[in-house]
C-alpha cells in the first residue's frame, strides 16, 4: 500500500514585505477550500514566518522555512538555527535550493550537515536538487542527482525518511518560463525512486513524497501532477498570487 501524500508548497523567495505577507495570507485563508486534495506549505522570508504561522495555525496550510543554519547556536552572525524555527512553530524546512547552492554556495557536504541538523531535531524537508542546462545536454543528469542525493541525504537512518519530502527541480527550469515536460519530468522522479529503492529499500521508495518544481503554473500543473511519480510541486512564481496558488493546488 502506497501512503505517499501529494504536497503542493509555495516557496515565496526574498518576495514580500510584512504587509505584503498579511494580504496574501489572507486570500491564501479564505479562499483556499477547507481540506485540499494536497497537502499544502508556504515558506515566507524569516521576517514573516511568526505572523505566517499565527495566520495560518487553524488551516491546514503548513508554514515552512526557506534555509536554515546547521548549527544549534553560536557565532554565526545572520544565521537562524532548527531550534529557533521550531521555538516560533516551524517544523519545516526547504534546503538545497538551486539559488541556495548558486549564490550561497551550498554545497552537498554543507547540504548533509543540514538535513543532519533538521533530523536531529525532527523537522521536516523539502530536500531540492536538480541538474543544470550543461549537465542535460551532456546526459550526465542523472549521474549528477544520484550524486546529489548520495552526498546529502542518503547518511539519514530509514526511520528519518517519514520527515523527508524531495523536490526535483531542474535548474534550467525555475524561473525562465521554460519547464520540464511532463515525460521529462516522470523519467527523473521514476529513476530517483529507483535509486532510493536500491540505496534504502522498495518501501520507504514508494512512500516518499517527489515533487516536481521549475515554471509550474495552472496551466500546465494538471498534466505534471498527473504522471505516476510526481506527487505534487514546489511552486516559485506562481505561489505569489493566491488565486494561482489555489488553482495549482486544485490541480489533483
Ligand atoms: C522554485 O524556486 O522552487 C521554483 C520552482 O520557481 P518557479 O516556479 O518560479 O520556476
Amino acid at each position: 500500500e502506497i501512503m505517499r501524500k501529494n504536497i503542493v508548497a509555495g516557496n515565496w523567495k526574498m518576495n514580500n514585505d510584512l504587509s505584503e505577507t498579511e494580504e496574501l495570507l489572507g486570500h491564501l485563508k479564505m479562499q483556499m477550500v477547507k481540506e485540499p486534495e494536497a497537502e499544502v506549505m508556504v515558506a515566507p522570508a524569516f521576517t514573516n514566518l511568526y505572523t505566517a504561522f499565527r495566520v495560518l495555525k487553524d488551516t491546514p496550510v503548513i508554514v515552512a522555512a526557506q534555509n536554515m543554519h546547521e548549527a544549534e547556536s553560536g557565532a554565526f552572525t545572520g544565521e537562524v538555527s532548527a531550534k529557533m524555527l521550531k521555538s516560533i512553530g516551524i517544523n519545516t524546512v526547504i534546503l538545497g535550493h538551486s539559488e541556495r547552492r548558486a549564490h550561497f554556495h551550498e554545497t552537498n557536504e554543507i547540504l548533509a550537515k543540514k538535513v543532519n541538523a533538521a533530523m536531529e531535531q525532527e523537522m521536516r524537508v523539502i530536500f531540492c536538487f536538480g541538474e543544470e542546462l550543461e549537465d542535460r545536454k551532456s546526459e550526465k543528469h542523472f549521474d549528477l542527482v544520484a550524486k546529489q542525493l548520495k552526498e546529502s541525504l542518503y547518511q539519514i537512518s530509514e526511520e528519518n525518511w517519514k520527515n523527508i519530502v524531495l523536490a526535483y527541480e531542474p535548474v534550467w527550469a525555475i524561473g525562465t518560463g521554460e519547464t520540464a515536460s511532463p515525460e521529462q519530468a516522470q523519467e527523473m522522479h521514476a529513476f530517483i525512486r529507483k535509486n532510493i529503492a536500491e540505496a534504502f529499500n522498495d518501501e520507504i521508495a514508494e512512500n516518499v513524497s517527489i515533487l516536481y518544481g521549475g515554471s509550474v503554473k495552472p496551466a500546465n500543473a494538471k498534466e505534471i501532477f498527473a504522471k505516476e511519480d510526481v506527487d505534487g510541486g514546489l511552486i516559485g512564481g506562481a505561489s505569489l498570487k493566491a488565486l494561482d496558488f489555489i488553482e495549482i493546488v486544485n490541480s489533483f
